[in-house]
């Protein structure tokens, strides 16, 4: 049986309100939709620690920039609810984009500092504003024991886990593992945007993070020549134009010099007008 769909924040909360009543416990898994096996693992561990499992589709704007892909992000609904009913999803949260941000809305989550301004923070000004805001929104509306989110995003979880802090929002947010194709490449609702032949390409992500790994397993403790080495692959690779390679510390998402402990390398590559991101802990 499909799970119900609230389209509104007053359906939602009564949904929640009754699983509270019965004494569960509530997961939320918030998404953009397009869903797929990683959003599904996503769901699969709410489905396994809590007991009442909400699905948020949203596709939200305000963590678009003025020249990215809004307009043309993918929306296969039918398919979304499928896989919500497959994965054991409770609830389904589908608002409108006025139902999230009501005419006359003016109030942002702005995460200041180091942690929001490097990175994604540099590629794409505004995002994490946008982003910080609908989740503490989200959080609001559901008011869930836990909140699941991917590692594939991993400054976007770093984030979200220090406004939750800041703000002394009563939830746990769990890290899930990123899921990936068979050749490495991390799943995302973007790779359907790929050619044939830049998906064939788009595997350059995880080889250069490999590549990565495997210096700092083979003694290399230079970050820079581990960036460099990122970054060579990613120049070889036809159509691939590079964002940003680095080595970051796994909290701060600041650049390191010297690997000496658990770090996060990360990349983020052009395919044309398609932004792929990716990243892996590596320990030295
Ligand atoms: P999105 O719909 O892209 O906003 O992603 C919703 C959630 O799914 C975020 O917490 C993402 O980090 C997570 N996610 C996206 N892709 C993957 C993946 N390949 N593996 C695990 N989690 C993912």
């Amino acid at each position: 049986m499909p799970p119900p769909v609230a389209a509104t924040v007053a359906d939602l909360r009564l949904g929640v309100a009754q699983a509270r009543h019965r004494g569960m416990t509530v997961g939320l898994v918030p998404t953009m939709g397009a869903l797929h096996a990683g959003h599904e693992s996503l769901i699969a561990a709410a489905r396994r620690e809590t007991g009442f499992v909400v699905v948020s589709i949203f596709v939200n704007p305000t963590q678009f920039g003025p020249h990215e892909d809004l307009s043309r992000y993918p929306r296969p609904l039918d398919n979304d609810l499928a896989l919500c009913t497959r994965a054991g999803a409770d609830l389904v949260f589908l608002p409108a984009v006025d139902e999230v941000y009501p005419s006359g809305s003016c109030t942002w989550v702005v995460v200041e500092g180091p942690l929001a301004s490097t990175l994604e923070g540099t590629s794409r000004p505004g995002h994490f504003r946008g982003v910080a805001t609908v989740v503490l929104k989200l959080l609001n509306m559901v008011g869930p024991d836990v909140a699941y989110f991917g590692q594939k995003d991993a400054q976007q979880v770093r984030l979200v886990s220090q406004m939750v802090r800041d703000l002394n929002v009563p939830v746990t947010i769990r890290i899930c593992p990123t899921v990936r194709e068979p050749d490495g490449l991390a799943l995302s609702s973007r790779n359907v945007y790929l050619t044939p032949e830049q998906r064939k390409n788009a595997v350059a992500l995880h080889a250069a993070l490999q590549q990565a790994q495997a210096l700092v397993a083979a003694g290399e403790r230079d970050a820079a020549r581990v960036e460099t080495a990122m970054k060579e692959i990613i120049a070889r690779t036809p159509g691939a134009v590079l964002d940003y390679a680095a080595v970051v510390d796994n909290e701060t998402m600041q650049s390191v010099s010297i690997i000496e402990r658990e770090v996060l390398a990360v990349i983020a590559v052009r395919f044309g007008s398609t932004r792929l991101i990716d990243n892996l802990t590596i320990t030295p």
